[in-house]
């Protein structure tokens, strides 16, 4: 696997080239790309042949035409849907259940794993041709402001990621893999593994002497922030990145007042191993689309596209700078909802804005709990989280700062949720300590809220 310069300088000039033509020329240029991924994916991809073998030539294939796509399908026919034949899932998975071949290529493409939150993970092939596009792509779509602060932060020292450490995920892989394959793009870099306490996290954040970024979960950010207010965390960096959760406005204010080191607001992303780079947050805090390179149609339960301004049921994502693995309007869960005007900051790409999905939710009889009403915070404990056990039970776990206090902490967190029931009108729901430590997702992201198993979709 060779990363080329060239290539992504290619895809740079490109996506500017596109840009400067407005809409007609995005369209264009989309539909383009698109017809030439289908005609990929029919010549090489046995699955897809069988999918379109129906469809008319591809030179005059519409995007509406096309199937939708879902994951236990794919990955139920992963040997067929690739448009290589070198890597059956068999080789794919046992490269992933070895962690030293993490971020290392295997043939000419990588493999990251998603972290299967819903259902099966999925086994994602990535060619070199994508890592150009993700660099050339997002560097065409930086405004003036964000050319500065790299050219800034590119001297002040380390970049830091924060993600789950316990598999083949991107978040860590691609750095590993690019510090490979392109080391002057990728600069100095540090992993910390968010599974690991938060005392853990917190010795090593403040032992790296400068940090310039950090990369990581809104959820971890969120305990990063507390343990800066709380004097334990030292650090002082000068922007952080999040991506994989729904970045709130109420932790972007309390990170900048935390952190008064930061030379820039926290940088959302919106992404996805299926696609890590559909979109680049603008300084107006929306998220444009690289509507030349990815499609993503809101649509409702049916399928069908919901109108601009509309929150979708789910999204539709058609990736067109993979075209060893096809996502062709593939199912991806998530919900959004496209602005209706154009934004201020003058892009001429589509923008939206993500909601989070509702799998976090608590259901108890005929009720619906927000996991926001609970108060899961305690100055004297690092890390709270409520664990439904069953329909009507419910545990309290913690990470505390001073073992000492475990008594009085617990019983001031349960009376305060147990409150929270009974202002809901649940009276009998049983609220009781637990000294199992808090769980962590597969990718290492922290739920405050962990909903009965099975009682969500
Ligand atoms: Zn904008």
């Amino acid at each position: 696997m060779r990363f080329s310069l060239l290539r992504t300088v290619g895809y740079f000039a490109g996506g500017l080239w596109t840009a400067w033509g407005g809409r007609k020329r995005i369209e264009a240029r989309q539909l383009r790309n698109l017809r030439r991924l289908v005609e990929k994916a029919r010549r090489d991809s046995p699955f897809f042949r069988r999918l379109y073998a129906d469809l008319g030539p591809s030179s005059e294939v519409e995007l509406r035409e096309l199937p939708v796509t879902r994951k236990p399908d794919l990955m139920s026919e992963f040997d067929d849907w690739l448009t290589i034949r070198s890597l059956p899932l068999d080789r794919a998975r046992e490269h992933l259940r070895d962690i030293q071949k993490l971020g290392v290529p295997i043939d000419d493409v990588a493999i990251f794993r998603t972290s299967g939150t819903s259902g099966e993970p999925a086994v994602i092939v990535l060619p070199s041709s994508f890592l150009e596009y993700s660099y050339g792509i997002t560097l065409a779509r930086f405004d003036r402001s964000q050319w500065k602060l790299t050219r800034e932060i590119r001297k002040v020292g380390v970049n830091v990621t924060i993600t789950g450490g316990n598999g083949h995920f991107a978040g860590v892989g691609l750095n590993k893999l690019m510090s490979h394959l392109a080391p002057r793009l990728a600069g100095p870099s540090t992993f910390i593994e968010a599974e690991q306490s938060i005392g853990g996290i917190v010795e090593r954040l403040n032992a790296i002497p400068k940090i310039a970024t950090i990369l990581t979960y809104p959820s971890t950010l969120t305990i990063l922030a507390k343990e800066k207010e709380a004097g334990r965390l030292q650090i002082e960096p000068a922007l952080f990145k999040t991506g994989g959760e729904t970045l709130t406005d109420n932790l972007r204010e309390r990170v900048r007042r935390a952190f008064p080191s930061l030379k820039h607001d926290v940088i959302d992303a919106y992404a996805c191993t299926e696609c890590l780079m559909p979109s680049i947050e603008c300084s107006r805090g929306r998220h444009h689309l690289n509507e030349d390179w990815v499609i993503l149609e809101a649509v409702d339960e049916a399928m069908q596209p919901v109108p601009d301004g509309t929150l979708s049921a789910t999204v539709l994502v058609t990736v067109l700078a993979n075209d060893v693995q096809p996502f062709i309007r593939y199912d991806l869960g998530d919900c959004l909802r496209f602005y209706t005007d154009p934004c201020p900051c003058g892009s001429p790409f589509r923008s939206f804005q993500v909601e989070g999905r509702e799998a976090t939710l608590i259901r108890v009889g005929e009720v619906t709990l927000s996991p926001l009403v609970f108060d899961l915070e305690h100055e004297q404990a690092q890390r709270i989280q409520l664990v439904q056990t069953s329909e009507r039970d419910f545990e309290v776990r913690m990470e505390l700062a001073d073992e000492a206090a475990a008594g009085v902490v617990f019983e001031e967190v349960v009376q305060s949720v147990k409150r929270m029931f009974l202002d809901n009108g649940l009276e009998d729901v049983a609220v009781r300590e637990s000294q199992v430590p808090p769980e962590l997702t597969a990718s290492g992201k922290f739920h405050e809220v962990l909903p009965l198993r099975g009682s969500d979709s």
